[in-house]
């Protein structure tokens, strides 16, 4: 496997394979993987002659005061995972690689980005859209894959890929959780075992929300009620926001009628967990 740190090599790298007539896989990662990030990279396996992973804790989709600095990171955790999984290559750049000196540039995507986790995090969707359209142009992918359990961030995504003709196929992969149900991620190494049993309440929420949405209940408000009433009930966990907003536009919707998701974040202490359930058509 190789390990390529520098954007003009991983730039080569892709050309050389695909003048070879092969397709590139790309799964981008902020590291410290989990199952999660390894049922992606299966996919992308599947999908494409060569899997690259890219890990890179990027600084500009974090806000002043969020956890940049703490973020969980084990380079060589990684790199046995990501071979483990028979990937071809991990891109794996400096910042300073990123965003050298003199570096001003910035992709925007306007509206979707101003719901849910953009309303408490104002500057992370351009930092997330900026590094994906920057990371590919560093790999060269015919296909990028990337999980359900970010699901604004899959929106942006694939807007950003319409808006500005990006010709590379986005895949949504679907969330991985653990035997308790809760949605697998790197940040749940923050919680202790009391605020992660608590954190039960937030899957346990979103299946009582499907089941209720299954069986006829198309009121929003009454589905965000039930939910926040289960999260609520555990006294760690302080809501960041619980909604029910149209897949396609990100806006809270009053009433289910086409399909829509159940979206969530909440903050335990250190942590804020988010995860999500499509409900509806
Ligand atoms: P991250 O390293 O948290 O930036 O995540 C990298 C990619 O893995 C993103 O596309 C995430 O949506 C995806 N991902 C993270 N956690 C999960 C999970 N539990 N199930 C599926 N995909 C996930």
């Amino acid at each position: 496997m190789r390990i390529i740190n520098t954007v003009g090599e991983m730039q080569r790298f892709s050309d050389a394979l695909h003048r070879q007539g092969k397709t590139v896989a790309v799964v981008p990662t902020m590291g410290f993987l989990h199952e999660g990030h390894l049922s992606l990279m299966r996919l992308g396996k599947q999908k494409s002659d060569v899997l690259v992973v890219t890990i890179f804790v990027n600084p500009t989709q974090f806000g002043p005061g969020e956890d940049f600095e703490d973020y969980p990171r084990d380079w060589e955790r990684d790199r046995q995972l990501v071979e483990s999984v028979g990937a071809d290559c991990i891109f794996a750049p400096e910042a300073a690689e990123m965003y050298p000196e003199g570096y001003q540039s910035a992709v925007t995507v306007r509206h979707i980005t101003q719901n849910l986790c953009g309303l408490s995090r104002p500057t992370h969707f351009e930092g997330v859209a900026t590094v994906v359209a920057k990371l590919f142009n560093c790999t060269k992918p015919d296909c990028a894959i990337f999980g359900q359990k970010d699901f604004q961030q899959l929106m942006v995504i694939r807007r950003m890929v319409r808006d500005l003709d990006f010709d590379i196929e986005i895949v949504g992969a679907p969330i991985v959780r653990e035997e308790d149900g809760i949605a697998m991620s790197s940040r749940n190494t923050y919680l202790s075992e009391e605020e992660r049993r608590s954190a039960r309440s937030l899957s346990r929420a979103l299946s009582e929300v499907k089941a209720l949405c299954a069986g006829g209940e198309r009121d929003a408000g009454t589905l965000v009620r039930h939910a926040a009433g289960i999260i609520g009930a555990e006294k760690l966990g302080r809501i960041d926001y619980v909604k029910i907003c149209d897949v396609d536009t990100m806006q809270d919707t009053g009433r289910i009628t086409g399909a829509a998701a159940m979206a969530l974040a909440v903050h335990f202490s250190r942590a804020r967990l988010i995860d999500n359930v499509l409900l509806g058509e």
